[in-house]
């Protein structure tokens, strides 16, 4: 038993150094309190589904590969007293959102994008899509109610090892953000590359188990995947497209046979709003 439990403890903490946030001083910065949420916010979130007529056509793999891509915002830390590509301060982050609001963008969720990626529905004016991997604490104390005040949905991506873990969300708060209207989605068990799951057991325990247990938290199913690092391979692709409507990537190079499960996103580090804007504006 004992034994077990170092194993556990070992995997554990080899996840926090090998997550998203490969600086090796990961340390457990407790982030500023949050600000209690909004109760009077005066904008919705917007919807997240929208109906897709039941005789609309469905698009071929070339043509979903072909339409214009939207940009996708990819964010890990909000915390303070880091420099690294993955964190941003609460402070930026804040004043990001407050840009993309100011300038008329609306957040997209993933069953719209995939409703105008393989049925051609409609997006709204200037859409952007937000998300957030690693299962940060934060994402629930700061980013969940910093978007819904502005009428934004996110799309956030659990690594299921981090349940009820110090500086990850617990599971009811992973539950909360799916009844605020955000979108939950799965980033595997323990972080590992999906071009590493070769054997049955290893899209068991990194994909198929943690996605069942994540629709049990969330009561609503999980159609949707963040890659652990962005990388994949087009087996893992293939794989995937099993299980999930869309898998997101990073900025490597599109799969010409699996364009919805090699969705770009960019990774935003530190940045001004206008550099952001800029940033969005020439996404391609
Ligand atoms: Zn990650």
């Amino acid at each position: 038993m004992k034994s077990r439990f170092l194993i556990c403890l070992t995997v554990f903490s080899f996840i926090l150094f090998a997550s998203c946030n490969n600086n090796p001083k990961a340390n457990n910065d407790k982030v500023n309190t949050p600000k209690a949420a909004d109760s009077a916010a005066t904008s919705a979130a917007s919807p997240t589904t929208a109906s897709v007529p039941d005789n609309a056509k469905k698009n071929s793999v070339a043509e979903i590969y072909a339409k214009p891509q939207i940009p996708i915002l990819c964010y890990h830390r909000i915390a303070d007293g880091r420099k690294d590509e993955y964190s941003v301060s609460p402070s930026t982050f804040l004043s990001h959102l407050d840009a993309l609001k100011n300038n008329g963008y609306h957040s997209v969720s993933p069953d719209q994008l995939y409703n105008y990626l393989v049925y051609n529905q409609p997006l709204p004016e200037k859409p952007f899509m937000i998300t957030f991997d690693d299962s940060r604490i934060e994402h629930f104390e700061i980013a969940g109610p910093e978007l819904k005040k502005r009428g934004f949905t996110g799309a956030f991506f659990i690594m299921t090892i981090t349940y009820n873990k110090k500086n990850y969300m617990s599971t009811e708060q992973i539950a909360q953000m799916a009844k605020d209207g955000h979108t939950i989605g799965l980033h595997s068990w323990d972080h590992t590359m999906a071009s590493k799951y070769t054997t049955p057991e290893d899209w068991k325990k990194q994909v198929e188990d943690p996605k069942k247990k994540l629709e049990d938290i969330i009561g609503k199913k999980v159609d949707y995947w963040a890659y652990p690092n962005g990388v994949y391979n087009h087996a893992a692709a293939e794989g995937l497209s099993k299980y999930f409507k869309i898998s997101f990537i990073l900025t490597s190079k599109r799969d010409t046979l699996q364009p919805l499960q090699t969705v770009r996103r960019m990774i935003i580090p530190t940045m001004s709003p206008e550099r952001l804007l800029k940033s969005i504006e020439g996404w391609k």
